[in-house]
């Protein structure tokens, strides 16, 4: 896409800035604001009114009075049409939300064209799945004339909670089930990125889902996203985001025992056989760990290489890092955005510092960029740490950052044990052209998604979700959609 607009005046000025609440965008009843930022020029974007504890309870009502009103008398079918419509928004403004994305976190626009199919894919799929969520009859062996059947209803309203590294295709995800099973929702997006969720929310009013079925309160997580999962008429939680969070979410959903499904961090291994075909697994493997600046729950952040080809791999890996274009997401040319914000891009500083503390080397990258025009921006190089231990904090901890730590491993069963030995279970990655090799890691490491000669690719078929400390409850696939449904059977005595 070539750029012939003004990105301020023309993507973000017309954007809603309040509150969607009850189908009206409205400012916070404390009348405060935060501002948002362009990560690539640090640079204010917007400013976006404030959600607190009051507005998300007046969210929730509206969310309630949707749910229990209009919404609840929307067929299969009606749903169905809203979803398609919004598809077909999503799809007819997909260059401005790709570039709200680009400007309110600093995706690349190259990147964001290549999550074109997933993002009108997402609103398809679901709409796919209003008519074909069913009940089941059931073979009761009470005494007597007993018909048994079961009805798939939903969990009511929906809290979502969002993370700021991927704000169009992660609020996709979470509206997607919501509206597929008749659910409402409040959904707070990050602090870092609430813009594309507010654009997503206009476009839902317009595709003729009613007023109140999607409520989105941007706001902060100890005040607006605390009070959502704590909120004793919140049904569900599904949340999105670092552990650390995830472990407060459950404790605040304790009020009132809300069903509660998280989607957490990882330390994923990227497994690099002797016999791999070599090209592929370098951009492969790079690009596992280095795409959206590393800010990639899944990034393939553990490189463990067959020690044959470790300083041959390590030193193709990092030719690939330096080659990477680091810049401003709206050149087409960039191939690496900038890092959120300044408090992430200092955490990954301060990384830096430790791994160099517990002896590893940087063989590629290491280090700010403040060049010309990144000289104001959050960028940082792309990474690769060699001589990693996996006992070390750089390989144990989720840095989300550009950063790939390189782990040499002698046997199969070594690199299972290393790929296994982290808290963390949410995706790997296998490299190798030997199929029985392929299959047996495959069936080792202990994570939710594991991807052989590719990396990374989400699809909404295909369940994703964590293994231990990652989470748990899938998004995607068609048996999530049990976590926004209830069961009822009804056993009736003829
Ligand atoms: P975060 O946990 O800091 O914030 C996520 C969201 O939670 C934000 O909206 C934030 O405002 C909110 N929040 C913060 N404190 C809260 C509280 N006490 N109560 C309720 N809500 C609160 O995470 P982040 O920095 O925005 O995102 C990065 C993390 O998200 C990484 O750990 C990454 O791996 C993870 N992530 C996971 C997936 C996945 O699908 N598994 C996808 C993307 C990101």
């Amino acid at each position: 896409m070539t750029l012939t607009v003004n990105p301020i005046a023309d993507i973000i000025a017309p954007l809603p800035k309040g509150l969607l609440i009850d189908g009206q965008f409205v400012p916070a009843l404390s009348g405060k604001t935060f501002k948002t930022f362009n990560p690539a020029t640090g640079e204010v974007l917007a400013e976006v009114a404030e959600g607190d504890v009051v507005d998300i309870d007046l969210a929730v009502a509206a969310a309630r009075r949707a749910f229990t009103g209009p919404w609840s008398r929307f067929t299969p079918f009606q749903r169905q049409q809203c979803l398609l419509r919004f598809a077909d928004l999503v799809e007819k403004h997909f260059d401005t939300l790709a570039l709200i994305d680009v400007l309110d976190m600093g995706a690349p626009i190259s990147a964001m064209q290549a999550r074109r199919q997933r993002a009108i894919g997402l609103p398809r799929f679901y709409a796919g799945m209003c008519t074909v969520i069913a009940g089941g009859t059931l073979p009761n062996s009470l005494p007597g004339e007993v018909f048994t059947y079961t009805l798939k209803e939903p969990v009511g309203v929906v809290g979502a909670i969002t993370p700021w590294n991927a704000p169009l295709t992660s609020t996709l995800w979470k509206m997607g089930p919501v509206l597929a099973t008749g659910c409402t929702m409040v959904l707070k997006p990050a602090e870092d990125s609430p813009l594309t969720a507010l654009r997503l929310g206009q476009l839902l009013l317009e595709a003729g889902v009613p007023a109140g079925v999607v409520n989105i309160v941007p706001g902060f997580g100890p005040t607006a996203g605390d009070a959502l999962a704590r909120h004793s008429d919140v049904d569900k939680v599904a949340f999105t985001g670092s552990d650390l969070t995830g472990r407060k979410i459950v404790e605040a959903s304790k009020t009132n025992l809300k069903r509660v499904t998280l989607e957490l961090g990882g330390k994923s291994p990227d497994i690099i056989f002797a016999d791999c075909d070599m090209e592929a697994a370098v951009a492969g493997a790079a690009m596992g760990v280095f795409a959206n600046s590393g800010q990639i729950c899944v990034a393939g952040t553990r490189l463990l290489v067959e020690r044959p080809i470790y300083e041959e791999f390590v030193a193709r890996v990092s030719a690939y890092a330096r080659a990477l274009k680091v810049g401003n997401g709206l050149d087409p040319a960039t191939q690496i955005g900038p890092i959120v914000n300044a408090r992430q891009l200092e955490r990954i500083t301060s990384y830096m510092e430790i791994g160099i503390s517990e002896g590893v080397t940087a063989a590629a990258g290491g280090r700010r960029l403040t060049e010309g025009a990144l000289k104001n921006g959050y960028f940082f190089e792309p990474t690769v740490l060699s001589g990693v231990s996996n006992a070390m904090r750089i390989a144990q901890e989720e840095i989300f950052g550009p950063v790939a730590a390189a782990i040499p491993f002698d046997t199969p069963e070594e690199a299972a044990a290393i790929a296994n030995d982290t808290p963390f279970g949410l995706g790997g990655g296998v490299w190798t052209t030997n199929l029985s090799t392929a299959h047996r890691m495959a069936k080792a490491i202990r994570a939710g998604t594991v991807w052989v000669n590719t990396y990374g690719g989400l699809d909404p078929v295909v369940p994703f979700g964590g293994y231990k400390a990652s989470g748990y409850g899938r998004e995607s696939g068609t048996e999530h959609l049990d976590a926004y449904l209830e069961t009822k059977s009804v056993v009736m005595k003829l």
